[in-house]
């Protein structure tokens, strides 16, 4: 499988497409945004008007798209436009890598079985820092066998694939995941502010704590205080990386999941109400990490 589709060039997709590029696949590729599309054509892929122009001819496509109506939209179309499974000739094999409800991944793989195409769902864990260097995990649901098909091209652009179940069970996993990293985020920017209004050093309590039993991803590969970690969001004001709006959405997804299934996760309701205050003091374009400012106080007594 050497022609690949790859639609949606945004944070995650762009880097994504950089690395099968170098990895000497052929790339059709098509985002919403000219310029996202243009730098892709300047690393080597061929531009594309559309979904449908780049999919087209393609042995496999590949999606990198916002949230679940973006997925929809492009696989089962609108209401007066038609989507990719409608319009396409071929057959290519179908990668969503973007994090959606898995309910609405299971609903799109189902029309797509009944139109003849395999379908993976694979979204994806490690950030754009994992994203770039081609260390991303992929937690995919499918067929095994068409997941076997899919492996080179996964593997030019991940490090861990990861096969979670039949269709929608990719979705499921990110889901929990998700949850836990917005949970285990907030309390690290806890511990280091309570640390900080101890007076203590962000950096030394770090250290220990990674040394201790508080140790997790987000301290070790993601500090959120600023200045403690080079090439985090962290130390460029939180810009890039992955956005408070798209964990908010991971967090409406996966309180959703959680009603449906009579699951209880009262701390993922909580992580959910924080990163919403976040995002309505105008901060959801900044990455996840800010949730910091949220507790960024100075002791009062
Ligand atoms: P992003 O918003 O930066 O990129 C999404 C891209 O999709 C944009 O460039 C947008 O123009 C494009 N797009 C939207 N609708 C389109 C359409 N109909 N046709 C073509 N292009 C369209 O988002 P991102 O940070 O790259 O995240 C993508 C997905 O990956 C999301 O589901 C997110 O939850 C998930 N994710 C992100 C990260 C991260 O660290 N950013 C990590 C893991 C998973």
């Amino acid at each position: 499988m050497k022609k690949v589709a790859f639609i949606g060039l945004g944070h995650m997709g762009s880097p994504m497409a950089q690395n099968l590029i170098k990895a000497g696949y052929s790339l059709q590729v098509y985002d919403l945004v000219p310029e996202a599309v243009q730098s892709l054509e300047q690393a080597g892929a061929l531009a594309c008007e559309s979904a449908l122009d780049a999919a087209e001819g393609a042995e496999l496509v590949i999606t990198m798209l916002p949230a679940s109506e973006h997925s929809k939209s492009v696989y089962l179309g609108q209401a007066d436009q038609p989507g990719l499974l409608a319009q396409l000739t071929s057959r290519p094999l179908l990668i969503d890598c973007s994090t959606i409800a898995p309910d609405v991944s299971r609903e799109i793989a189902a029309n797509a079985a009944e139109l003849g195409f395999a379908m993976l769902d694979a979204p994806v864990s490690g950030g754009t820092a994992g994203a770039i260097a081609g260390t991303l995990t992929f937690i995919v649901g499918g067929e095994a066998s068409d997941l076997e098909q899919a492996l080179p091209v996964l593997q030019a652009m991940g490090k861990n694939i990861l096969h979670a179940g039949a269709a929608g069970a990719g979705q499921a996993a990110k889901v929990c995941n998700n949850m836990l990293l917005a949970i285990h985020m907030i309390g690290t920017c806890e511990a280091l502010q309570l640390g900080a209004n101890l007076g203590l050093d962000p950096t030394v309590l770090s250290d220990i704590m990674l040394k201790s039993s508080g140790r997790n991803w987000s301290l070790e590969l993601y500090n959120p205080q600023p200045g403690v970690m080079e090439n985090v969001p962290a130390s460029r004001d939180y810009q890039g990386g992955f956005a408070v709006n798209l964990m908010n959405k991971d967090l409406g997804l996966s309180q959703e999941a959680a009603q449906q299934s009579h699951s209880s996760t009262p701390l993922g309701a909580l992580a959910k109400a924080l990163y919403q205050m976040q995002a309505k003091q105008g901060k959801g374009s900044l990455d996840f990490s800010s949730i910091m400012q949220l507790f960024v106080t100075q002791p009062t007594v």
